[in-house]
C-alpha cells in the first residue's frame, strides 16, 4: 500500500497513464493551431480535436456538432446559463434551479439576480432529492431555463434527470444539468434525459485539469447561446481562443476509457464503498450514513461521526485524503451550502466526512481507512469525553485539537 491514501475523487482524479500516453505527441510533436487552415501542422491538430469531439459526443448521446470545448465545468456552467439568459432575456426572466448546486451554478444566477433576472432556488429532502413537482410547479409562463445537476458532488444523490428533463420539454423550458460528476461515472444520455444543455469535465474522470465542454442541443429545440468570450471564433463562435489540443486528446481519450468499463467499475467501487460503509458501522456507535440510501454514485460515501470535529478528525489523519464538507477557504470552516440544504442538525454538519472512491481505490486501502478512522474517532472522542464534560457536539472536541498547524 502506498501513502498517502487518496480518497477524494470527488475533487479531482489523477490522469490514467493511457491518457497521458494519448496526449505526449500533442505537444511538441503535432503541436499546430486546429484554426491553421492552410497547412498540415493545422489539419492534423484539428483531426485529433474532432476525434475528441467524437469520442464525447458518443458517450453522451449526442452528436460531435453539438459539443463546444471549454476550460472546464465552470466555465461550461457559465457559458450555458448566460448565455441561455442573454439569448432568452427577451423571452423571460426567470430561472429555477437547485440550493444543492456547485457554486458555479449558484453564484452564475446570483449574477443574473443582481442584473434583474428573478431565480428560484428549489429546496431538497434530507436525502438531497429535489421533488420534480417542485419543478413542474415552479415554472412559470417567465420561465427560460431549469438548471439541475445530475448527481450531487458532496453528497452523492443522483437527481431523477429523466423526469426533470420530460417536464421542462413538455413546458418549453430549456434544461440544462452540470454532469461533471456523473458523465464517465454512470450511464447520461441527453436524448433520454430531455437535456437541453449538459456540462462535464475532464479532470473529474481521470483526465487533464483545465478542459471541459458543453454540450449544446441543436434541433428539437435547436438551443440559442450568446458567447460569453469574444474573440477569434472558435468553436463556431460560441467560444473563442485557441483549443487546448493536448487536454482535448487526454479528455476524449479518459472519457473512452472511463466508458469501456463503465459497468463493471460501477460494480466494483459500490462493493467497496459498502464495505468501506458496513466496516464503519461496525466498528463504530453513532455514525450516520448522509444523502440517499440507493439513488447515489456508486463510488460515494458522506458519513457523519457523532461527536468528533470533521476538521480534527483529518488532522489526526494525515495519511488518509478525504473532504469534510467544509468549505476551507477560510479559517473557521463552514458547512458547506449542500450539508445545510439537507436540514442537518448543527452537530451533524460540523462531523461530516466525504470518501471519495476511484480507479485506484484497492480493497486494501478501503480495509486501512476504516481501520484508521474508527480508531481516530475513537481517541477523539475519548479524549473530549475526559475534557469538561458537555453535550457531545461542536464544542466537544477540545480547541488544539481542531486547530490547524
Ligand atoms: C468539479 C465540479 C465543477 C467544476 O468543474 P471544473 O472543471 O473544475 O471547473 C462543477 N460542478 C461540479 C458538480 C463539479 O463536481
Amino acid at each position: 500500500m502506498k501513502f498517502p491514501i487518496y480518497m477524494d475523487y470527488h475533487a479531482t482524479t489523477p490522469v490514467d497513464s493511457r491518457v497521458v500516453e494519448a496526449m505526449l505527441p500533442y505537444f511538441s510533436d503535432v503541436f499546430g493551431n486546429p484554426a491553421s487552415r492552410h497547412h498540415q501542422f493545422g489539419w492534423k491538430a484539428e483531426e485529433a480535436v474532432e476525434n475528441a469531439r467524437g469520442a464525447l459526443a458518443r458517450a453522451i448521446g449526442a452528436e460531435s456538432r453539438e459539443v463546444f470545448f471549454t476550460s472546464g465545468a465552470t466555465e461550461s456552467n457559465n457559458l450555458a446559463i448566460k448565455g441561455v439568459a442573454e439569448s432568452y432575456g427577451k423571452k423571460g426572466d426567470h430561472l429555477v434551479t437547485c440550493a444543492t448546486e456547485h457554486h458555479a451554478v449558484l453564484d452564475v444566477c446570483r449574477r443574473l439576480e443582481k442584473q434583474g433576472f428573478r431565480v428560484t432556488e428549489l429546496h431538497v429532502d434530507q436525502y438531497g432529492l429535489v421533488d420534480p413537482e417542485d419543478i413542474r410547479k415552479a415554472i412559470t409562463e417567465k420561465t427560460i431555463l431549469v438548471s439541475l445537476m445530475t448527481a450531487n458532488n458532496e453528497v452523492g444523490t443522483i437527481h431523477p434527470i429523466e423526469t426533470v428533463g420530460r417536464i421542462c420539454r413538455e413546458r418549453g423550458v430549456l434544461f440544462h444539468s452540470d454532469a461533471a460528476q456523473a458523465v464517465g461515472k454512470i450511464p447520461v444520455d441527453v436524448q433520454a434525459m430531455s437535456i437541453d444543455l449538459l456540462s462535464f469535465s475532464s479532470h473529474k474522470i481521470y483526465g487533464p485539469k483545465g478542459v471541459g465542454a458543453l454540450y449544446v442541443r441543436r434541433k428539437s429545440p435547436r438551443v440559442r447561446l450568446t458567447a460569453q468570450m469574444d474573440g477569434g471564433g472558435h468553436e463556431n463562435g460560441l467560444r473563442s481562443g485557441t483549443l487546448n489540443v493536448p487536454g482535448i486528446v487526454g479528455f476524449g481519450k479518459a472519457l473512452e476509457l472511463c466508458v469501456e468499463v463503465m459497468t463493471e467499475e460501477t460494480a466494483r467501487l459500490a462493493h467497496l464503498r459498502d464495505r468501506l460503509k458496513q466496516s464503519l458501522m461496525e466498528k463504530l456507535e453513532d455514525v450516520f450514513l448522509n444523502g440517499h440510501p440507493e439513488r447515489r454514485l456508486p463510488h460515494n460515501l458522506h458519513m457523519s461521526f457523532s461527536g468528533i470535529e470533521a476538521e480534527a478528525l483529518m488532522m489526526d489523519m494525515k495519511e488518509v485524503a478525504v473532504s469534510s464538507g467544509a468549505a476551507c477557504t477560510t479559517a473557521s470552516p463552514e458547512p458547506s451550502h449542500v450539508l445545510r440544504a439537507l436540514g442537518l442538525s448543527e452537530e451533524r454538519l460540523h462531523s461530516s466526512i466525504r470518501f471519495g472512491l476511484g480507479r485506484f481505490t484497492s480493497s486494501e486501502e478501503v480495509e486501512y481507512v476504516a481501520g484508521r478512522v474508527a480508531e481516530c474517532v475513537e481517541r477523539l472522542r475519548a479524549l473530549s469525553a475526559g475534557s469538561t464534560p458537555r453535550k457531545a457536539g461542536r464544542r466537544a472536541v477540545p480547541a488544539q485539537v481542531g486547530e490547524r498547524e
